[in-house]
């Protein structure tokens, strides 16, 4: 009656937490670490905790939210207003998106960038939605909404150029939170960081139920006829008896090879700097335009700067380079909210996540599949198993429940 679970990123969590309440459970993990692509961690240099990357929570994402209280983390999170300041670091200009109360919420003019029309937005959004190929191909228009919504939010929800993200996840995505209204549209922040609220009281909860987590131990392989029976790993064979169950909750192109199935192939990077940065003036989070970074998020005297899709952003290719272009940024937004802010770089850190989400353009999403796998005793989780949600934290929650009900039921 053992599962394993393959990954212990926060979908393989997920999953190991609902199978640890009717039996034992071992995870295995490849990295050192368990938390995956949402891990905190002391960074030396800057002598604080950072998060690997900025991680944007809202109040929409109900699954999140409640497996922090499930597990004890919800302490670790604060959710603010639903007003998501910009600042087109270009031509200077400043407003803030604030979607009003009610079902209707989103349809006030405070919800929009300024000088955009409603009925504009909202035959986009249906065009978006009715459309089988990239937001560029569904939304020819490069008008003030192109470049103050389509574009950014093409970047911040899907981590994909406007020329390769699907039209439909994205507006799908927008309908689930945005247009719900304020309600719906609350960022959600952690601000000692995601690993304590999100991971931590995950791992202590399973150590209490007595789950065994083996890290540094990638599984290389998985044999089986009619039922997964072997799972390789690094370490040697483990074999699963009549009634063991597995969940591989690893990315999704480590899944495909694992699998030898189509997934949708590893996708694009993301860039976060970390400024170490006091008196800044600058609100917890900040969405930018006109520069080479998307978003800000200050957390205490560290001011982080995210550049999705990170390829195409124009960001210089060393280390020194990349940090003092995002710099400019960050010293700009500050000046802009009256910081004295010096000219030269405070400490900072950059860190590259490769392959921070899946492929989500059209083709590549196609090739979702799970919780179901050619075992009946092996489960598909992992952010991009099919549940319609992009990758994101929410989807990750989503798949890992899934696939251990899956599990339950078979
Ligand atoms: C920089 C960055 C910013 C992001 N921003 C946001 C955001 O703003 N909002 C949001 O909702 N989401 C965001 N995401 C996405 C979110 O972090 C992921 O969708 C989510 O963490 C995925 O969880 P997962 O468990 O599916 O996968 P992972 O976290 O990748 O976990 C998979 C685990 O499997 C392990 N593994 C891999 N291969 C093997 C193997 N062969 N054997 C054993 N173990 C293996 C890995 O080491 C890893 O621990 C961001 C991601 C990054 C990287």
């Amino acid at each position: 009656m053992r599962a394993y679970v393959i990954g212990a990123g926060l979908s393989g969590l997920v999953a190991a937490e609902a199978l640890s309440r009717t039996r034992p459970v071992t995870l295995l993990e490849a990295s050192p670490k368990a938390g995956g692509r949402c891990r905190s961690y002391r960074d030396e240099r800057l002598g604080r905790v950072i998060d690997n990357g900025n991680h944007l929570i809202l109040s929409a994402n109900a699954r999140v939210l409640a497996w922090a209280e499930r597990i004890g983390g919800a302490d670790g999170l604060r959710t603010g207003d639903a007003a998501f300041p910009f600042l087109d670091l270009a031509s200077g200009d400043r407003w803030t998106i604030r979607p009003g109360r009610g079902p209707l919420g989103a349809a006030a003019a405070e919800a929009r960038p300024p000088g955009t029309s409603l009925a504009r937005l909202g035959l986009q959004i249906a065009r978006a939605l009715g459309h089988p190929g990239t937001v560029a191909q569904a939304i020819p228009d490069r008008g003030p909404l192109w470049r103050a919504f389509w574009d950014p939010m093409t970047r911040a929800v899907l981590n994909e150029d406007p020329q390769d993200g699907s039209a439909r996840l994205l507006a799908r995505t927008m309908l689930r939170s945005f247009a719900r209204g304020a309600r719906h549209s609350r960022p959600v922040l952690a601000p000692d960081g995601l690993g304590p609220a999100l991971i931590d009281p995950a791992l202590d909860l399973l150590a209490a139920r007595g789950a065994d987590l083996r890290l540094r131990t990638p599984v290389t392989a998985l044999h089986g006829a009619d039922r997964l029976a072997r799972i390789e790993t690094r370490d040697g064979p483990v074999d699963l008896g009549p009634t063991d169950v597995a969940v591989l909750a690893t990315p999704s192109h480590h899944a495909a090879q694992l699998l030898g199935h189509d997934a949708p192939p590893a996708g694009k990077t993301i860039a976060n700097a970390h400024f170490l940065l006091p008196d800044s003036g600058l609100p917890p989070i900040l969405a930018l335009l006109g520069g080479t970074s998307h978003w800000l998020f200050r957390r205490g005297d560290v001011v982080s700067v995210t550049v999705s899709a990170a390829e195409s952003a124009g960001l210089p290719a060393t280390r020194e380079a990349a940090l003092e272009t995002l710099w400019r940024d960050v010293a700009a937004a500050a000046r802009a909210h009256g910081a004295a802010v010096p000219d030269a770089m405070p400490t900072a850190r950059l860190i590259k996540e490769k392959n921070a989400t899946f492929d989500q353009s059209p083709q590549a999403i196609r090739t979702r599949t799970g919780p179901g796998t050619k075992w009946p005793n092996l489960a598909l989780a992992g952010d991009h198993a099919a549940t319609g949600l992009p990758a994101t934290l929410e989807g990750a929650v989503l798949a890992g429940e899934r696939a251990a009900a899956r599990l339950e039921r078979a």
